[in-house]
């Protein structure tokens, strides 16, 4: 007992005796009520998105980001997110965050490939990645510091914030048996896989997603891939083509970002820093467990109620993609200095990586 009292007495003396010190030199850092200061301190960042507000899978995916922090922080930092155009348009999300009129953006990395090519490695890579090894390689293979080291001229701070995991190939007018059939086939398909459509002797479309119905129905396009079951249901698209192909190719993920203003992040107390970086991985998987749970009930509605005709591409029309594709690769990683680093460390992750998948998930898959 007496031994209980000596030490209470010497921590409340110690307590008293630190706390006046602190006062004495006027030093608000070391004062005891420096933390409740702290939790008081509100911050408001803005968000600017590359998706109309809400939109199923990505805009939702931008909110829940939003909602996590604020709800992790107690309300210390809060994140109000505007749909495309509210604040910014789509395409100059990155401007704008880079800039600082919003703290923090949400969108994906190959929008930005007419600014910054090599983006495009942590976006979507025509017969790439999938999700899965997405992760892998951003998180512990290097990917991650490589695409910190893509942005960093431009004030910013990317983190992986949404996969959308495998998408469709997309909708057609008419049946792909050949190579022939996409020789002069008008599609919306955007990014790199324009570019190896293009080579393959196709047309490459960008559209907004909101046009994709119109353009289809009235044949200014004979195909356009989205994004898979649960978005494309909800545009309609099986409306306007017969038949829905699969796999895609194109995206293999399409991985989505967060990008922060590096001054705002850097002025954050760091454990609002930790929750923005957690924050964003729980974001990375509540979205890739979003688009399976959606995709698979989407399919069963277009199969069981609009009779879809779900088809998939004929190996030899994959296997020339695929040599398309490498092509269109190879001379992205000559690009720049930059780009080859980029380049060297995606493609010798992803070599690695499919040894090991093949005799785990792809065995086990195969087996079951
Ligand atoms: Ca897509």
């Amino acid at each position: 007992m007496e031994r209980r009292k000596l030490l209470k007495a010497a921590a409340l003396t110690s307590a008293v005796t630190g706390l006046a010190a602190c006062k004495k030199q006027n030093k608000q850092s070391q004062c005891a009520g420096d933390y409740q200061d702290k939790k008081k301190t509100k911050i408001e960042w803005k968000m600017v998105t590359t998706w109309p507000k809400n939109f199923p899978g990505l805009g939702t995916g931008a909110a829940f980001l939003a909602d996590q922090i604020t709800r992790m922080s107690d309300g210390r930092l809060t994140i109000k997110v505007y749909g495309a155009s509210e604040l910014v348009p789509a395409f100059e999300v990155f401007d704008a965050v880079s800039a600082g009129t919003a703290q923090i953006g949400h969108g994906a990395a190959y929008y930005w490939k007419g600014k910054v090519p090599e983006a495009q490695y942590f976006g979507a890579v025509p017969f790439g990645m999938n999700a899965s090894e997405m992760n892998a390689w951003l998180y512990h293979g290097g990917g991650l510091p490589l695409w910190e080291e893509t942005y960093q001229p431009f004030g910013l701070k990317p983190l992986p914030a949404g996969q959308t995991g495998v998408q469709m190939g997309g909708w057609f007018n008419k049946e792909i048996k050949s190579m022939d059939d996409i020789k002069g086939l008008v599609m919306r398909i955007p990014g790199l896989a324009g570019d190896v459509l293009s080579r393959a002797g196709g047309t490459p479309q960008i559209l907004p997603g909101a046009e994709l119905f119109t353009a289809l129905q009235t044949g200014a396009i004979d195909a356009t891939e989205w994004v898979g079951p649960y978005n494309d249901l909800a545009f309609g698209l099986y409306q306007a083509a017969q038949f829905y192909y699969y796999p895609g190719w194109h995206e293999p993920t399409a991985c989505l970002e967060a990008i922060i203003n590096q001054t705002a992040y850097d002025a954050l107390p760091t454990d609002l820093q930790q929750i923005v970086e957690t924050a964003a991985m729980a974001a990375n998987q509540h979205m890739f467990s979003e688009y399976i749970a959606n995709n698979q009930k989407a399919l069963e509605t277009l199969q069981k109620d609009h009779q879809v005709k779900i088809k998939p591409f004929p190996k030899e029309v994959l296997a020339q993609l695929k040599l398309h594709a490498q092509s269109v690769m190879n001379d992205l990683g000559k690009s720049s200095h930059l780009a080859g680093r980029i380049h060297q460390s995606y493609y010798h992750f992803a070599e690695k990586t499919q040894r090991w998948l093949a005799i785990s998930e792809m065995a086990y898959l195969q087996a079951r």
